[in-house]
């Protein structure tokens, strides 16, 4: 058959080991997974009280223009409900706009180590995918600057980045924003926007505003706590909106995830809860780092990368035969780190005695 040639050199999402498997493979009652920068709380309970609903919820289609969710999001943003696109998770928003605008006569520029699913969309639209390191765990807005040229369709940016919780202060995103060709779009991916506590962190709806190439990326998955029902959206100008619309799918936002998202959106002392409550964790891991000499990257997200110096598979490996379920740092480009989803205080204070563990048996080896 003739698949695309590049589809060759992909491979397909590899999931981390589900806590079932854990517990069966290393005989353990209670797994902690730490792994995908999920909600340690879950969501909101006025989420969950939303979901008791009539059987002819499963059997018909759900409103494709999702229209509540959307004027409820308006509002609270402070947009027009044209201003809006959903997506099946953000993960489908990126693959809408790799779709609508790569093409192999293209390219796109992007931080590397990032998010991995704006190369590998990249990728299978066959665009040239030009990765910039990072520079001190930061997007090196210069060099990416350099790298657009007239064939560049799109620019992607991480803030908090993942993996390394690193931000983009304001006054450098807009002075970057403004050298930016305007046929060029800037994806602002913002998964973690919630978390950041920073003054300098920027503000969308004011670059939407202000830019009519740029989309900011947000999901219900992470500090929403809703992973699972796969919704986020994407917030621009409404011509760019319209623009994308023809490759969304019809019913892409399925019917589960706009009627609970509402609810989420509405609690808002959840949210306040559990940005604070990270805050509160990441000090728990940046007090662990510097007691031990461990380098670390001051983190804006609710994960922290933290370099052991040592194989970060060996450090995974290690977590995990203790039931602690994190991210090796050999798949996020930083071989000798692991990052770790911050969880609550007592999950926390378990990984970081396993981690300090870790430490000791291996200083009694050498
Ligand atoms: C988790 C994550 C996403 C994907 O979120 P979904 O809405 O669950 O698809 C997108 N971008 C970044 C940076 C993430 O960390």
């Amino acid at each position: 058959m003739k698949w695309k040639e590049q589809l060759l050199s992909l491979k397909p999402y590899q999931p981390g080991k589900s806590i079932e498997e854990v517990k069966r493979q290393f005989g353990l009652n209670e797994i902690i997974k730490l792994a995908s920068n999920e909600n340690p709380f879950g969501c909101s309970p006025k989420a969950t009280a939303a979901i008791s609903q009539p059987s002819t919820f499963f059997a018909l289609y759900p409103d494709g223009y999702a229209t509540k969710l959307r004027q409820a999001l308006a509002a609270d943003l402070n947009v027009e409900p044209e201003q809006l696109i959903f997506g099946n998770g953000s993960d489908e928003t990126i693959m809408m706009l790799s779709r609508a605008l790569l093409t192999p006569e293209t390219n796109t520029v992007m931080a590397t180590p990032t998010f991995p699913q704006y190369k590998h969309n990249a990728i299978i639209e066959g665009a040239e995918v030009r990765e910039i390191p990072l520079k001190d765990g930061e997007h090196d807005l210069n060099a990416m600057l350099k790298a657009i040229d007239e064939k560049t369709a799109i620019v992607w940016l991480c803030s908090p980045n993942n993996p390394t919780g690193t931000y983009i202060p304001a006054d450098k995103l807009r002075e970057f924003m403004l050298q930016v060709p305007e046929d060029v779009l800037i994806v602002l991916d913002e998964a973690y926007c919630e978390y950041t506590t920073v003054n300098d962190y920027h503000d969308s709806i004011e670059l939407v505003k202000d830019f009519p190439n740029v989309i900011a990326l947000r999901t219900f998955s992470k500090i929403y706590g809703l992973a699972s029902l796969r919704i986020g959206y994407g917030i621009a100008q409404r011509e760019l909106i319209q623009a994308m619309e023809p490759v969304r799918e019809p019913f892409n936002a399925n019917r589960f995830a706009q009627e609970v998202a509402i609810h989420a959106l509405n609690d808002k002392a959840f949210i306040e809860n559990c940005r604070q409550t990270n805050q509160e964790g990441l000090a728990q891991y940046y007090q662990f780092c510097e007691e031990e000499g461990l380098s670390y990257y001051p983190s804006q997200g609710n994960f922290i990368l933290i370099d052991f110096n040592v194989d970060g598979d060996e450090v995974f490996q290690f977590l995990l035969e203790q039931g602690y379920i994190v991210r090796s740092g050999q798949a996020l480009g930083f071989p000798t780190s692991v990052r770790v989803t911050v969880g609550s205080p007592e999950q926390n204070e378990g990984v970081i005695k396993v981690m300090k563990q870790f430490i000791q048996e291996r200083a009694s080896l050498s």
